[in-house]
């Protein structure tokens, strides 16, 4: 089978992000996607808050990222994966083209706005019709404009859209909103939000743009035209999660969990982007994800070599377990690493703070403290003060 050090998931800003961290991180980096790199950027018309760039579109900003990680040597492969699974220990990403083990993977997957599925709606996306008020919001100023929904999504951004939007008009298929009682009250207490109860968008109309939505009143049958410049849909987001439903911890609405380090319920295996669970789902927090998790991946494999290599394959090793951000404990590892070399002896020395996996591995509670290995096994361990003490142990 194909064996790789870092498989990534997915060529979107997160994928591709933590392609190029990984890369400068010297990684042996595969990055697949079955789609167009860029991902979900690539249906977007304009993007205005990736600093440094003021404007670009979509499409224009998904290829910068792609060369960005090209640059750096990434190897891409066009494929869709069906599954990522541990066998035996061993991470496997399975795809179309055949299976890949991998000492770290990335998921970067992604996530999806559920569409209302109207007439109109798709040809007008990044057109008027938007899924996302931080993105598309600021181009709405003094507008008149439609959010669809009655969840919290729909009632939370719908007023934050009065920032810009002279009027919004909430379209919703019940006579009461689903979302909690506070959005609800700061929402109908707004002056110019205008509830539309009982009805639902049968098309979207416009000629480019879109410039008006035909109603359907759910109770009386009545249609009706409501000129907008554009309409917001907030009826569902969900993530890409079909190659690792059932495998990773999640919210109840599918969304991977991860601590900060990007690290999923399942060692080794890394979460970035839009899929996870968290607050705001954009490029920039995308990017952010897929370096983190790159470099967490890299620090992962550095680790699982360095446990092999250092600690596990050879016969009889010594080693200090140290903490780099206790003073004391990193003057200790230099006393120490000088006075095996005055010796003659060999002292493996690990930076615990940077290995935290390793230590809890290896189940040690305190630092400092010295340990022989023999064959693999942990035959000797003790917390140790100074140089003199680290020498003593190792006699
Ligand atoms: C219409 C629209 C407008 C937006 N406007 C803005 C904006 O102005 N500013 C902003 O910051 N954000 C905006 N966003 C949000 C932004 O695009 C996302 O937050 C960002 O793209 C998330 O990046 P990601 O890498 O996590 O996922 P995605 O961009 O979703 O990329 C995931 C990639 O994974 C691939 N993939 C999925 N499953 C598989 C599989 N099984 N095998 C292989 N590949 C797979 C997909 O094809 C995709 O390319 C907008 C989103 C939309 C939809």
């Amino acid at each position: 089978m194909e064996k790789r050090e870092l498989v990534i998931v997915g060529a979107g800003p997160a994928g591709l992000t933590a392609a190029i961290y990984g890369r400068r991180a010297g990684l042996d980096v595969l990055l697949i996607e079955k789609g167009a790199a860029g991902g979900q950027i690539n249906i977007t018309e304009e993007i205005e808050n990736w600093p440094g760039v003021q404007h670009a579109t979509g499409p224009e900003l998904g290829a910068m990222f792609r060369a960005h990680a090209e640059k750096f040597n990434t190897e891409f492969r066009d494929a869709d994966v069906t599954k990522i699974e541990v066998r035996d220990g061993a991470k496997i990403v399975v795809t179309n083209k055949g299976e890949i083990e991998a000492e770290a993977v990335i998921v970067a997957t992604g996530a999806y706005f559920r569409r209302l599925g109207c007439e109109g709606e798709a040809e007008h996306i990044g057109q008027g019709v938007s899924y996302c008020a931080v993105c598309d919001g600021a181009f709405f100023e003094d507008e008149e404009i439609a959010v669809v929904g009655g969840g919290n999504s729909a009632v939370e951004e719908g007023d934050y859209l009065t920032k810009f939007a002279s009027k919004v008009y909430i379209i919703h298929r019940r006579d009461e909103f689903r979302a909690d009682r506070a959005a609800v009250e700061r929402a109908l207490s707004n002056p110019k939000i205008v509830p539309v109860w009982n009805s639902v968008v049968e098309k979207i109309e416009g000629d480019g743009m879109v410039e008006n939505l035909v109603l359907k009143n759910v109770k009386t049958g009545e249609i009706s035209d409501l000129p907008v410049a554009g309409v917001f849909m907030f009826v569902g987001q969900a993530p890409h999660d079909e190659a690792v439903k059932g495998l990773l911890e999640t919210t109840k609405g599918g969304w991977i969990k991860t601590n900060e380090r990007m690290e999923t319920s399942v060692e080794g295996i890394f979460a970035a982007g839009d899929l996870r669970d968290k607050s705001l789902r954009q490029v920039v927090t995308a990017a952010a994800d897929g370096a983190i998790a790159a470099m967490s991946a890299s620090s992962y494999i550095a680790e699982q070599v360095h446990l092999h290599s250092k600690l596990m394959e050879p016969e009889k090793v010594v080693a200090l377990f140290f903490s780099s951000i206790d003073a004391g404990q990193a003057k200790l590892s230099g006393d120490v690493e000088s006075a095996f070399e005055r010796a003659g002896a060999a002292v493996v020395l690990v930076d615990g703070y940077k290995n935290a996996r390793m230590v809890q591995k290896l189940g040690l509670t305190d630092l400092p403290v010295m340990i022989r290995i023999e064959s693999g096994k942990i035959v000797a361990k003790k917390a140790v003060a100074s140089e003199a003490e680290a020498s003593e142990f190792a006699r």
